[in-house]
């Protein structure tokens, strides 16, 4: 839960206003970053498969297109109101910024809970969204991808959807589609790769050895279930993990691929031989060197702030720390590395796919994957360095940092007309 006082939306323009005043920038300026450039609200006729007529609203929400076509994913559930898809496209524009990927951001959302709803159902609600969203998304304008509550079938049905009202196969249209019809290799597990490549830098550069750490990661599904694998393979003892059903704690560390083969049978971490049971809001204040929320935002606020233990947060989630647990953690010196950079390695493959499908030419997996540790090896680089030149968090800088080609872009291109 976001802290009662703000909302996520509240969250990232706080931190952009921080971010503008550092720059020196124009109210002006700001007004046009604090706002999307442009908005869709959709309905979705959905006749169920006991032939009723349920209506659901979908949005696309373009943040800003000053350094390329719009780039962000789509998310299904229950909570996605318009001013989370507006934070969430915002944040897309400052990670796709900071990446020096050629895009501006966006995100899209649908208020369904999709569990509650069989394939074929989810499959009329995307091609109907799919359609419904048609007149501002394309290769060239604007390119969905995965997000919380989707999939690669999910982009396979968009994919397919407007390959057909176009009259020919698009694929570069959305990211993270299976391989057979013009995904990338690595994709799937990009974001979460990404995370680990960031948190052994973090642990590393703050004289913590990775082989001798402890992790927790909240959250089990695309993001927090590599990152607990590739943490695991790469030495630290993860001890505890959780999904939305319940938490898992070991304090000798539970074998991850383990765990995989059993979620992969029942469908959640609970029950897990391996561990123990946990509670779930405990996991984020365990006594860990590394803590990575890898599920929504607003979940580490100003009420468990205080109580949280662990000496680095890689922020795998998009927002999930408010910006007054952010002033807490710092003041007890907790390293928190922001979602911009955490979870960027997602976004980054994307455009490695999107390239791929513009030139009809695909890498090799060992491709993508030294071309996406290069990249979020230099950002975090940067981030640190700049972190401590201009004596930021690490938030601080990653924002201003983005902020700043941001308003580069917007700058030399001028204000329209
Ligand atoms: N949904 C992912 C994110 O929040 C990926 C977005 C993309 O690849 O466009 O970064």
């Amino acid at each position: 839960m976001a802290d009662p006082v703000s909302t996520p939306l509240e969250d990232a323009r706080t931190r952009l206003k921080e971010a503008t005043d550092l720059l020196g920038c124009d109210p002006g300026m700001y007004a046009i970053l604090a706002n999307a450039s442009r908005e869709l609200t959709v309905s979705i006729p959905l006749r169920r498969d006991d032939d009723s007529i349920e209506v659901l609203t979908g949005y696309r929400v373009q943040h800003n297109l000053a350094r390329g076509p719009a780039k962000g994913g789509l998310r299904y559930s229950p909570h996605v109101h318009l001013d989370e898809v507006r934070a969430l496209a915002m944040w897309m524009t400052w990670k796709c910024a900071l990446l020096d990927v050629p895009y501006g951001g966006a995100k899209g959302g649908v208020t369904i809970d999709p569990r509650q709803y069989s394939q074929r159902e989810l499959e009329r609600v995307t091609r109907r969204y799919t359609s419904e969203i048609m007149p501002i998304i394309g290769p060239e304008t604007d390119i969905p991808a995965p997000d919380v509550g989707t999939s690669e079938q999910t982009m396979a049905w968009m994919m397919d959807t407007y390959s057909m009202n176009k009259g020919y196969s698009i694929p570069a249209v959305v990211t993270g589609k299976p391989i057979s019809i013009g995904g990338s290799l690595g994709r799937a597990t990009s974001t979460s790769e990404g995370v680990v490549h960031i948190a052994l830098a973090a642990l590393r550069d703050n004289g913590i050895d990775p082989q001798k750490s402890t992790a927790a990661v909240q959250g089990f599904g695309k993001v927090g279930r590599g990152a607990a694998q590739f943490a695991f393979e790469a030495g630290l003892t993860v001890v505890a993990v959780s999904d939305e059903y319940g938490a898992l704690y070991n304090v000798s560390g539970i074998d991850v691929a383990k765990l995989g083969e059993y979620v992969d049978e029942t469908g959640s971490v609970v029950g897990f031989s391996g561990a123990e049971a946990l509670d779930g809001h405990a996991l984020l204040e365990l006594e860990v060197d590394l803590l990575i929320p890898a599920a929504v935002e607003g979940v580490i606020h100003e009420q468990n702030a205080p109580n949280i233990k662990a000496k680095v947060i890689v922020e795998g989630a998009n927002g999930p720390t408010t910006p007054s647990a952010d002033a807490i953690l710092e003041a007890k010196g907790c390293i928190v590395v922001p979602d911009i950079l955490a979870n960027a390695g997602g976004v980054i493959v994307s455009y490695f796919e999107w390239v791929q499908a513009n030139q009809a030419y695909w890498w090799r997996e060992d491709e993508v994957e030294s071309r996406l540790e290069e990249r979020m090896l230099g950002a975090w680089a940067k981030v640190h360095d700049y972190a401590k030149e201009r004596k930021l968090s690490l938030r601080g800088a990653a924002t201003t940092l983005a902020v700043q080609r941001v308003v580069e872009a917007h700058v030399i291109r001028g204000v329209y007309p």
